[in-house]
């Protein structure tokens, strides 16, 4: 067991207080909107005083562990981060398996750069992602129903937005990608609609008294946020056509590949495959690429639902999910609780992040005192047993749970 030390990204829409504050740091002036634990090649983890790749690369059965191995290859299969949005972040979706393996072997026979600001495949691996809120978070996830979309437009009374949105009066899904593909690609002469838009938002806001159509006033609300960040933008006309959801601390939303999502705002800790294949749509100052986008994107509408959280064991939470690279668990440490609580994960190269309070972890021969963003690295041999009083996340490779021979 080791210390894993991460990293900091300060992207332009994380909070400058959130994760200094859960760090017990004096936050240093900049966003600082992430904070990775894993094996990335942007931003490796040091454990202990050694690079995470480092490591793995000298034993990845002893560090990763065998079933990992088999399945992943050599190599750390997740990546652990604590998000913080303080703004909205892109439009944006990721590929499947087998599309990340032929846009990356189509990027690298042309030879882009992999870290060309336009690179799109920066590697040839899926990005099923999960975020499990640590206080409240607003997303848009999906599409809605188009029909429905369609009436909320005819709220707000643009005539040239409503002529945008005019195919999906019929209710019909195949008209989603059309129209998203229109807003996004219009140009600088037609774009004078998302300014009309947000017009009638702000004003449907900021008469809303006693508004007896919540969906309306989200609706509203969602156009006038997204403006405050990105304006004249036409990703605020295309978030439009989106689900927005709320979930709260301990919930999670699980983004399978092709989903179109944004966070908009809040905190949590997001765990995925260990990529960043991103096709951003809007709402950002990185490349766009809309027909990428659209060629990846899933149009069928509806709502999500948040990830079932299946009790394991005493104070053992399982969020449920169909992602093959990656596990993870939540461990309540209730004040008196008997007894130390064995983590789950053995046989797999796992961290283990605490959210809240403090505790302490043994692998048997040690034990580490961790505080709130502390986070420990339990290799695949070890059978890990935390005591305290808080809260702790596990996250593991996506491998058959197994149990030691003791
Ligand atoms: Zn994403």
């Amino acid at each position: 067991m080791d210390v894993v030390t991460g990293s900091v990204q300060n992207y332009a829409w994380g909070s400058t207080t959130v994760i200094a504050d859960f760090l017990g740091v004096e936050p240093d002036g900049r966003p600082q909107a992430e904070l990775w634990f894993g094996a990335h090649p942007m931003a490796p983890s040091r454990v202990g005083p050694v690079s995470l790749p480092a490591l793995i690369e000298a034993d990845p059965t002893r560090v990763v562990g065998a079933d990992s191995v088999a399945r992943f290859g050599p190599r750390l299969p997740y990546l652990l981060k604590v998000l913080a949005a303080a703004q909205p972040l892109s439009l944006q979706a990721h590929p499947t398996r087998a599309g990340a393996e032929i846009g990356f072997a189509r990027e690298e026979a042309a030879g882009i750069d992999r870290a060309a600001p336009h690179r799109l495949y920066r590697d040839d691996w899926p990005k099923p992602e999960m975020l499990v809120a640590l206080d409240d978070v607003e997303a848009l996830c999906g599409f809605r129903e188009p029909g429905r979309t369609y009436d909320l437009f005819a709220r707000l009374g643009v005539p040239a937005a409503l002529e945008l949105v005019a195919p999906l009066r019929s209710g019909r899904s195949e008209e989603l990608a059309a129209v998203f593909a229109r807003m996004l690609g219009l140009d600088q002469g037609e774009r004078a609609v998302v300014a009309q838009v947000v017009a009638a938002a702000s004003a449907l806001v900021e008469s809303d008294g006693s508004s007896d159509e919540p969906a309306l006033i989200r609706f509203a609300r969602t156009a006038v946020e997204l403006d405050t960040y990105h304006p004249g933008d036409p990703g605020v006309l295309a978030g439009l056509l989106m689900n927005r959801l709320s979930f709260g601390r301990f919930e999670g939303l699980y983004l399978p590949a092709r989903n179109l999502h944004a966070y908009l705002s809040g905190t949590g800790v997001e765990i995925m495959a260990n990529s960043d294949n991103v096709m951003r749509g809007g709402l950002t100052p990185k490349h766009i690429d809309v027909a990428e986008l659209v060629s990846v994107l899933d149009f069928t509408p509806g709502v999500p639902d948040l990830v079932e959280v299946v009790a394991e064991g005493p104070g053992i939470w399982r969020y449920e999910t169909p992602a093959p690279e990656f596990a993870m668990w939540r461990v309540d440490l209730l004040p008196g609780a008997d007894g130390p609580i064995t983590l789950p994960g053995w046989g797999s190269g796992r961290m283990v992040l605490v959210v809240e309070g403090s505790v302490q972890v043994s692998d048997g021969a040690s034990t580490l005192a961790l505080q709130r963003g502390a986070v420990a690295y339990g290799y695949p041999d070890e059978t890990l047993k935390v005591t305290g009083s808080g809260i702790v996340m596990v996250a593991a490779p996506g491998v058959p749970v197994t149990s030691p021979d003791e």
